[in-house]
């Protein structure tokens, strides 16, 4: 078992913010991609939060990636908000593009947000709980890089390729849930390697095409779309035509092309649909939401998506993050004097 440390949330923030600014991100947008990591943190969602910062420095600071971009939403059609990330992260992007996304689905009914030319590194259930929290139905979908083999292919050829969805609830928080298209997020099989795990089988192939557990081994080699079969593969080349093809994004095989070797995000696509209910259904729709979970629940299900995620927010804001020490000693390295000081013990 790899060696952790416990972070305050406060401590996550301020050795995110200390990394990502000294690593030529400028302090409004390292402050958005930061928020990001402590929610996931906070969330227990360790794939995407500290783990992730040597990423986002990497990529600036080998010139791939552009720490300053301020990318601007332009509105194509009533119901329609185009994004040039200018070679930046999709997290402040997507920040900023939020309120006009929001305003034109309450206007319109349905808008659709397309985003390019821009780096995602985050857990997308970030991108679309803010926007049920303001009472629409929304859903995302982002490529990547090519790391997955789908059904029937002799290599990889499409992206980890997630995709979310969040529902507001009039009595409870957001139905969410939000899924990498592959059997894992390739992060769990970094994480499986740092903290000496094995993988599941059916995670991935070794650069034969046999089936393996070891993580060091499937990250030569190639994931496997969820389910193993035709039907994650299909859903995966969706979200590709969904997240670059409709957007004009790179395809994942198109970023992967570009040699991505500095560890951090490859440039790709990403779509978000927000659904204003109140103007595209009957009056009552969120309220049968209710119904419908009633339901579920009494169907036996204990766990719905989403709750396991809120059962860690309410405990990790009590008793800190556990990170792995080998994570926790680069972001250190990388914030230099603006790492937060180690309490004792
Ligand atoms: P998981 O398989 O862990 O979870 C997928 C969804 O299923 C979640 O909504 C989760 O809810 C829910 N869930 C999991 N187990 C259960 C269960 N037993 N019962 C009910 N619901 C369950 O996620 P992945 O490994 O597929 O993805 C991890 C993260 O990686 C995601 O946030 C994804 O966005 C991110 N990612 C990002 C990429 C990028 O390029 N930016 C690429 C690929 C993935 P809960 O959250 O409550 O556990």
């Amino acid at each position: 078992m790899a060696d952790t440390v416990r972070l305050t949330l406060a401590e996550v923030d301020a050795l995110a913010m200390g990394a990502l600014t000294s690593s030529n991100i400028s302090d409004e947008n390292a402050r958005m991609i930061a928020d990001t990591v402590v929610a996931c943190e906070r969330d227990g969602c360790s794939s995407h939060g500290l783990f992730r910062i040597p990423g986002f420095c990497a990529s600036v600071l080998s010139g791939r990636v552009d720490g300053h971009a301020r990318a601007t939403p332009s509105r194509r059609a009533p119901g329609v908000l185009v994004v040039d990330a200018k070679g930046g992260f999709s997290a402040p992007a997507m920040r900023r593009a939020r309120g006009p996304l929001v305003e034109a689905a309450r206007e319109q009914g349905v808008a659709a947000l397309t985003l390019f030319n821009t780096h995602h590194f985050g857990a997308l259930w970030c991108d679309v709980e803010p926007l049920a929290e303001q009472g629409l139905v929304a859903m995302t979908f982002v490529n990547s890089t090519s790391f997955v083999s789908i059904f029937g292919s002799r290599k990889r050829i499409v992206g980890t390729n997630p995709l979310a969805f969040a529902c507001p609830r009039p009595k409870g928080p957001p139905l969410v849930f939000d899924m990498a298209t592959s059997a894992s997020a390739r992060g769990e099989i970094n994480l499986a390697q740092i903290h000496g795990h094995k993988i599941p089988e059916g995670w991935a192939v070794d650069p034969e095409g046999r089936p393996t557990t070891d993580p060091a081994t499937a990250l030569k080699g190639s994931q496997l779309p969820f389910g193993g079969g035709h039907k994650g593969s299909a859903i995966a080349l969706m979200v590709e035509v969904l997240a670059a093809g409709l957007t004009g994004g790179k395809f994942s095989f198109e970023a992967a092309a570009e040699q991505v070797k500095d560890g951090g995000p490859s440039n790709a696509g990403q779509l978000v649909i927000a659904i204003a209910p109140e103007r595209v259904a009957s009056p009552g729709l969120i309220e049968r939401i209710e119904g419908l979970v009633e339901r579920l629940h009494d169907a036996g299900i204990e766990r719905i998506p989403g709750d396991r995620r809120r059962a860690n927010r309410a405990r990790i804001a009590l008793a800190g993050a556990e990170v792995a020490r080998a994570v926790y000693d680069k972001c250190v390295a990388l914030a230099g004097d603006k790492a937060p000081p180690r309490r004792a013990g």
